[in-house]
């Protein structure tokens, strides 16, 4: 479905280069959930953002079923940290922002939103504004907005980053919920294990920079998943090896550091 191949990228030039990713593959299958997790600064944003087509590579290839990216595009829908509603529009109007640009006949347009408010709890609220809502009703906005551009691929750069941990915990069920339902293809980047090994089928471990996939981890955890998982003992065992591997990273941080 999404094919990263030996992708590269090197940010400025000189003295002030900075080798941000080396050599990163991935096959990505579809209705995969996918997740990428690594320490700050590694190069998750990077990668995403090459795999969206919104950066590009300094070497190496994205395609989608078969087609190289060269640029961003309907089929491929984004949520960041960062809320990025239009402030202007209500939340009916954001999310059907995407399918108005697409020309499409108002009915169309009001089943979509319709759907995507009801999967992700936000019927009662469509005719609010951003600023009278909180992160996480924002969030599911901004996912109900991606979805109803039927894209193919939803790329997810750290959306719940900035949610408070009962909230964040809410919404990744959700997520897996609407995902389930609607049979997406999805590639997430967090650097939270606990959300990683929740959501994923397959997680990427990224090492620190230049970013590279130390170990790609199969999770055979059954769904679907609630948050009773997470004390169980499959859980916890696959959340120790990530978090050994990526200790080892931040070890090898500090020593970079201490020998600057
Ligand atoms: P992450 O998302 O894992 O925290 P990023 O992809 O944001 O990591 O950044 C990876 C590295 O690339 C960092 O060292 C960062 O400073 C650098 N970097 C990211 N974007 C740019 C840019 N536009 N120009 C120069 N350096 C950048
Ligand atoms: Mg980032």
């Amino acid at each position: 479905m999404l094919n990263i191949k030996g992708i590269y990228k090197t940010y400025g030039s000189g003295e002030g280069r900075v080798n941000a990713l080396e050599n990163i593959n991935m096959e990505i299958q579809p209705n995969e959930f996918a997740v990428i997790v690594g320490p700050s600064g590694c190069g998750k944003t990077t990668l995403l953002q090459i795999a969206a087509g919104l950066e590009k590579a300094s070497r190496g290839s994205v395609s989608l079923r078969g087609e190289i990216i060269t640029g961003p595009g309907p089929e491929r829908g984004m949520v960041f940290q960062a809320y990025t509603l239009f402030p202007w529009l209500t939340v009916e109007n954001n999310v059907a922002f995407g399918p108005r640009q697409r020309g499409l006949s108002e009915k169309i347009i009001k089943e979509k939103v319709d759907h995507y408010l009801n999967v992700t709890g936000l019927a009662k609220f469509r005719k609010l504004y951003p600023k009278a809502l909180s992160g996480g009703m924002k969030q599911r906005v901004a996912i109900a907005r991606a979805l109803a551009n039927d894209p193919e691929v939803l790329f997810m750069d750290e959306p719940f980053g900035a949610l408070d941990a009962q909230t964040r915990v809410v919404m990744q069920e959700l997520l897996l919920q609407v995902w389930e339902r609607d049979q997406k293809t999805v590639l997430f980047i967090t650097h939270d294990i606990d959300e990683a090994v929740f959501l994923a089928d397959t997680i990427y471990v990224m090492t620190r920079q230049p970013g590279t996939i130390k170990k790609t981890i199969q999770v055979p955890l059954a769904r679907p998943r609630d948050h009773s998982i997470l004390l169980t003992q499959e859980f916890l065992d696959l959340k120790k090896e990530i978090v050994e591997l990526i200790w080892e990273e931040s070890k090898q941080a500090a020593i970079h550091i201490n020998h600057a």
